[in-house]
């Protein structure tokens, strides 16, 4: 399969930017992560308007219009299998290494379709970590290293994800969003600078409404988040993960619980709607 870079669609190992690209040198740059389901793009127009608040976000125009890269994407969708589209634009390559932004400088655009890996459905274990990232985490940046050292260290703890702590409050993972259950209420953190804005977020707790479930969107201080019934993390490419053990204790009974089971077969159902819709 092609990956497109820069107007072109190349080999993989035939793909090259500069080592002077900001992207390579500072992390300047932001990404997204598609989920395609039956050759179609799972909540397209969510994720480019978030693209284009996540270059917003570090100063940079849209490369393409949402057209453009409908029509890229088209060409890299690989058969009707499940699977995602990577994209990253990057400042661009400039002539020298300086932090301060060139005047003139044309950005990098690359784009890769890759295959989804099965989602564990039974379960997974994770642990809480001081979140060490930095202030914007609602831009989408390639500046990945903190979450980089916090899943290593989660891995290393025998656990799947981090859930992140700042303030005395339960964020993110390292790579999703964060939802409890409590008194069998669904609540997951408010938007803002301490999160990213989860496309799979904002479609949870809408189908949740949707189905009549009750949803708050408020902090979750660390004690509840440890005494929760049910814990679980959500993102494009695996969906609603349900935390079993937290920190080496099992959550509520240490299976997956009946508001995520619930939450399951709405989200699948929706999924399946739309490639029959
Ligand atoms: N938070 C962080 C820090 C993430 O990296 C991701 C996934 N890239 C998410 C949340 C989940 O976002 P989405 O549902 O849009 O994939």
């Amino acid at each position: 399969a092609l990956v497109y870079l820069n107007g072109e669609y190349l080999p993989l190992d035939q793909a090259k930017v500069s080592v002077l690209d900001r992207g390579f040198l500072f992390g300047d740059g932001v990404y997204e992560v598609i989920p395609v389901y039956g050759g179609q793009p799972f909540r397209l127009q969510e994720h480019l308007r978030r693209l284009g608040q996540s270059l917003a976000g570090i100063r940079m125009a849209q490369p393409l219009s949402d057209g453009e890269w409908a029509a890229i994407f088209e060409r890299l969708i690989d058969g009707p299998g499940d699977q995602y589209i990577y994209l990253q634009v990057t400042r661009g390559a400039a002539d020298k290494r300086d932090h301060a932004i060139p005047a003139q400088i044309t950005p990098t655009v690359f784009a890769m379709g890759s295959p989804i890996a099965p989602i564990p459905l039974d379960g997974i274990r994770a642990v809480t970590l001081d979140d060490i990232r930095w202030q914007c985490c609602h831009i989408k940046a390639t500046t990945l290293l903190a979450n980089v050292l916090l899943r290593q260290d989660a891995v290393e703890r025998g656990a799947a994800e981090a859930i992140l702590v700042r303030d005395g409050c339960a964020t993110e993972g390292a790579a999703s969003n964060l939802f409890i259950v409590q008194d069998g209420s669904v609540i997951t953190p408010p938007k803002g600078h301490a999160i990213l804005p989860g496309i799979t977020r904002d479609l949870v707790l809408e189908l949740a409404q949707q189905h009549g479930l009750a949803t708050e969107e408020r902090r979750i201080r660390l004690e509840e988040l440890q005494k929760a019934e049910e814990i679980w993390l959500t993102s494009s490419t695996r969906e609603v993960l349900a935390v079993t053990e937290l920190d080496g204790a099992k959550v509520g009974d240490g299976q997956p619980g009946p508001v995520w089971r619930r939450i399951q077969e709405i989200y699948q159902a929706y999924k399946q709607g739309l490639r029959e819709g």
